[in-house]
């Protein structure tokens, strides 16, 4: 039985845990004592030393009865800021909130309650159930860093749940988009703006030149564009040598994702050649698409539990990135679970007593289904 006051207690001790990225130590030690309490062999990898972090990802595992290939489950440690100092309260309306200076948390302890709820309560029933991979991830707010250090061999998983999204029990995310972040440096030559500009080439107008080239926003239903940040330049009396542009791109469509940052980049030389100044451009994948289609084992499955709980699954195309799109290319197939915490990334986060309950039903139920 999912045990609703024990699962309340552990929310609000877990949420009074100052866990911003890179510093997770105190709440890996906790949620490793949790996870071994239930029998779960648990390890630590390098992820914090090569991040220069206090903590590295948990990896657990619990051997199940049932047959087939281990199920992962995940959610990630760290939590946005303002997030340390945090008094988390359960309200007299069944919401756990913050004081409203601090973020609650329930991003994304909300998924890491759910999870240790769920095993730890088969185990005390003595209920069969799938062999089990719990994945607790570091820096996971700060562009998915952590889950991108879990070594590739690491998770024997083919399929799993990464619970770290908004919406009501039932909701999840079946698609999300890849990720490009370009950072373009434009290099010109400095001189005196009035007694020889053309001695210099001018490395603003350049880079404005490169952004007004390229279209920006929603360009299509699958992919959008944006530019992020500008940087550069000095006084008025100097022709400027130098201006750094900041941008991302996202498609759910990996061919488009690539036609896409490169002619970003080509505009950029383009615009640099133009005003007679050279352009770095770095295009780094921060992380890949996935999607997976209804009849996937991940998808029914999850549809199976919600049947079982009366719950209505709704699945949808997520906008965002999460610890789904690094372990799809770690060979892990996995749906995002909504796990209930509302207006998340703001001080007047929230979570109802009763979305977490349903959240820790559903998760349960799938780790004891084929
Ligand atoms: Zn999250």
């Amino acid at each position: 039985m999912i045990a609703r006051e024990r699962l309340a207690r552990e929310f609000l001790a877990l949420a009074a845990i100052d866990a911003p990225s890179l510093h997770e130590r105190e709440m890996a030690d906790a949620l490793r004592a949790r996870l071994e309490a239930f029998g779960a062999t648990v390890a630590e990898d390098g992820a914090g030393a090569a991040l220069g972090g206090n903590a590295g990802n948990l990896l657990a595992d619990l051997p199940g009865d049932l047959p087939g290939p281990p199920l992962l489950f995940s959610a990630h440690m760290d939590t946005v800021v303002p997030c340390v100092g945090k008094t988390p309260r359960l309200d007299a309306d069944g919401r756990f909130r913050s004081d409203g200076t601090t973020v609650l948390g329930s991003d994304d302890l909300a998924g890491v309650c759910a999870i240790l709820e769920a095993a730890r309560s088969l185990r005390e029933d003595g209920v069969p159930h799938r062999a089990i991979q719990i994945v607790f991830s570091v820096g996971e707010e700060i562009n998915l860093l952590g889950a991108q250090q879990v070594a590739p061999g690491a998770l024997e998983a083919r399929e799993g749940y990464v619970l770290d999204t908004s919406g009501r029990p039932g909701h999840a995310v079946d698609t999300a988009p890849g990720n490009r972040h370009i950072e373009a440096v434009f290099r010109g030559r400095a001189s005196h703006a009035g007694i020889a500009p053309e001695k210099g080439a001018n490395a603003v107008a350049a880079a404005a030149a490169g952004i007004a080239a390229c279209a920006w926003g929603r360009l299509d239903p699958l992919t959008t564009a944006n530019v992020g940040r500008i940087e550069g330049g000095g006084p008025t009396n100097i022709v400027p040598e130098e201006c750094r542009v900041s941008c991302e791109c996202r498609s759910f469509e990996a061919a488009r994702l690539d036609a896409l940052a490169g002619s970003i980049a080509e505009s950029f030389r383009t615009a640099a050649a133009r005003h007679g100044c050279t352009v770095d451009v770095e295009d780094r994948k921060a992380y890949e698409t996935f999607a997976l289609d209804e009849a996937h084992p991940v998808v029914r499955r999850f549809a199976d539990a919600c049947a079982a709980l009366g719950i209505a699954p709704d699945l949808s195309r997520g906008g965002g990135g999460s610890d789904a799109n690094v372990y799809a290319h770690r060979g892990v197939a996995c749906l995002v679970m909504a796990c209930g915490m509302t207006d998340v990334h703001s001080t007047h986060e929230s979570l109802a007593l009763d979305d977490l309950e349903a959240v820790a039903r559903l998760v349960r139920e799938l780790m004891v289904r084929a």
